[in-house]
């Protein structure tokens, strides 16, 4: 079943990424305590506790804001092509022939793989729409 597959992908398991970072978050906050406690007594200890938690996220937030500048496009989908609709107007739907598409406030189904926004054609073959170019923006994919 399709459906359940999907909600077995989306439920919140740890990705390998996550289980290699975790324990890395772990040693770097541990080295921080440890520094920080080395350096000045007790209050470095403190200090390096609340350094770790204080950037961290600031940090693993700007690598997703990198990685997504690079790999996947910031917003995450271009406009339409009739321009009316926006990243967050598009749903993922089912078509018929069971593939999903993004589907944009006007009913235009689209795919996305990569940096590239390809149209879906009534025959499901994919017209190349948009191209995603790291740091510059969508540009329409000839
Ligand atoms: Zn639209």
């Amino acid at each position: 079943m399709p459906i359940t597959n999907r909600a077995r992908k989306d439920s919140g398991r740890l990705t390998l990424i996550e289980m290699i970072m975790f324990p890395l978050y772990i040693l770097l906050i541990a080295l921080c305590v440890q520094w920080g406690l080395h350096r000045r007594g007790w209050r470095g200890a403190v200090l390096g506790l609340l350094l770790v938690f204080l950037i961290l996220p600031l940090g693993a937030f700007a690598w997703g804001l990198l990685l997504s500048a690079i790999y996947t496009g910031m917003p995450s989908y271009p406009a339409c092509r009739t321009g009316k609709c926006h990243s967050s107007n598009y749903r993922l739907r089912r078509l018929e022939n069971g593939r999903s598409a993004l589907f944009c406030a006007c009913g235009t189904p689209y795919r996305k793989r990569g940096r590239r926004f390809y149209e879906v054609q009534p025959d499901g073959s994919l017209r190349p729409y948009m191209l995603w170019r790291a740091f510059r923006g969508w540009f329409p994919d000839a």
